[in-house]
């Protein structure tokens, strides 16, 4: 049988594990049991499913530098970044109870009239490599809450992680067929997300799988597609900006996660009168990063997650003269592959049409582009094909207010960076970025269905029959 081999990227010697690969009938089988244990786990009510959620918070909220440390070790996030995953955790399953599950409350169309939500069924949660245990997390917990059962199947880069995360709702006593996990790669993800006894499917990934996935579900139209992908994420710096607030902001959202969050930043469109200063401040930071060993506590960026995302970075970075950029800085990152510096690329134009400037790099990379005013800005930022997260650092309250609403991007953030969110608010994006079904505080929405209802108790009213109806 097929086994993933989970290797640290940061050192080939250390193998965290082998994890056999489920083939279709190993998918079939986890989904049988998903489906057999559904009705009861709908019927349990919300009392008993939220104990459960509860256990399984405080079995993951006392295990957190466990966890923290073998994200560290299996994707390479330096430890500062993993500890901040793992204590995510725990406080999805309050958000969801207390807050989250308003969003799907019964509704009240006044007398004789009210619609409820249901769970859907047998759900497939497919989470990416980047937010190993808290992506597949934030939809686990509304998911379970709402009274779907769920076959997980976490990335092929992250089987470790995805194994740990099953057997902490485990530990937390869901019945069986609850949460089954399978692991493998793309054709396990095929298998199962295609799988007609799949009621919906909640995908966390890149934009490719998620058109692939969209593709290979276009005949069962039924079937539930919550696509949370990726970005080619902006900010704006105006010149009235504080100019440290704003270097450091763009500097900690290029490298954070070593430029591997949906939300990184990608393309800085500062105004022309303060770009030399703002550069200058960009670039003395990001050359001073500590590049290291994941779990070493000083390090700031580990590596990327493989080499082939270090080779795909290789890649863009030969194509960025071809894109007509000037290299403002490539840093070496003193380490061998797939550790990396970050980049940073200055654009003299705004015309952003080579796949450098208009696709997901996901590393610690940077376009720079100078713009003469704030609707400048917004024009260019909005010239992308995604939209998902972008920020503008300036003092004015009324130029930030400006760009709400005009910029289409599910996040936008003001002297603030791009990345970071809020568990309590909506995440999702426009364009290649996701299918309008945010998750964060909304994940519930999509993981039930409405049923309304006209009702009436009181019994034949010979009144209320429209004219021309013979009467008793
Ligand atoms: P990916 O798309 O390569 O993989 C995601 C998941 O899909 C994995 O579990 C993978 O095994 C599976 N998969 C791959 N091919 C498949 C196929 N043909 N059919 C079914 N499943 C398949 O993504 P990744 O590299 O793990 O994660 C990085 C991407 O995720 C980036 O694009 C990033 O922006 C995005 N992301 C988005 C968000 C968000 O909230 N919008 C958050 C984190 C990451």
């Amino acid at each position: 049988m097929d086994e993933l081999v989970s290797v640290s990227p940061a050192d080939p010697r250390d193998e965290i594990g082998r994890f056999p690969v489920a083939d279709a009938a190993r998918v079939d089988a986890a989904v049988a049991r998903a489906r057999a244990a559904f009705p009861a786990w709908r019927d349990a009510g919300l009392a008993a499913r939220a104990d459960a959620l509860r256990r399984f918070a405080a079995f993951a909220a006392a295990r957190e530098e466990e966890l923290a440390r073998l994200v560290a070790r299996e994707v390479g996030k330096a430890l500062w970044d993993a500890r901040a995953e793992a204590r995510l955790l725990a406080p999805k399953v309050e958000a969801t109870l207390q807050h989250g599950l308003r969003f799907v409350a019964p509704i009240e169309g006044g007398p004789g009239a009210r619609a409820a939500f249901h769970p859907r069924g047998v759900l497939a949660v497919l989470g990416p490599f980047n937010f190993p245990a808290h992506l597949p997390n934030g939809h686990l917990v509304p998911a379970l809450a709402t009274g779907n059962t769920v076959v997980l199947k976490p990335s092929d880069l992250a089987p470790a992680v995805g194994a740990w995360l099953a057997g902490a709702f485990a530990a937390a006593g869901l019945p069986s067929g609850v949460l089954e996990l399978v692991q493998g790669g793309a054709e396990t993800g095929r298998a199962l997300t295609t799988h007609l006894g799949v009621d919906g499917v909640l995908f966390t990934g890149s934009y490719a799988v998620g058109r692939a996935l969209r593709e290979a579900t276009l005949d069962q139209p039924g079937k539930l597609l919550a696509l949370e992908m990726g970005g080619k994420n902006a900010m704006i710096v105006l010149e009235d900006a504080d100019l440290e607030l704003a270097a450091s902001e763009a500097a900690l959202s290029i490298a954070a996660t070593t430029g591997q969050r949906c939300s990184s930043l990608s393309r800085i469109f500062v105004q022309r009168r303060v770009e030399e200063p703002f550069r200058e401040r960009l670039v003395r930071l990001l050359g001073g990063l500590t590049i290291g060993p994941p779990l070493a506590e000083g390090t700031f960026m580990g590596p990327l997650v493989s080499r082939a995302a270090f080779d795909r970075l290789a890649r863009f970075r030969a194509s960025a003269r071809e894109a007509g950029g000037e290299v403002v800085l490539c840093r070496e990152a003193g380490a061998p592959p797939p550790f990396v510096g970050p980049g940073l690329v200055r654009f003299p134009g705004l015309a952003q049409r080579h796949p450098y400037q208009r696709d997901e790099i996901f590393a610690p990379e940077a376009a720079l582009y100078a713009v003469e005013d704030l609707d400048a800005g917004i024009a260019a930022a909005n010239d992308a094909d995604y939209g998902l997260a972008a920020a503008i650092l300036t003092r004015s309250r009324a130029a930030y207010e400006h760009a709400v609403g005009r910029l289409r991007t599910g996040v936008l953030n003001w002297n603030r960076g791009t990345i970071g969110a809020s568990g309590r608010l909506p995440f999702g994006g426009a364009l290649r970025s996701g299918n309008d079904r945010p998750a964060g505080i909304l994940s519930a929405v999509y993981c039930t269905f409405p049923q309304s209802h006209l009702e009436n108790e009181a019994g034949f009213d010979p009144s209320e029959l429209p004219p021309g109806v013979p009467r008793p």
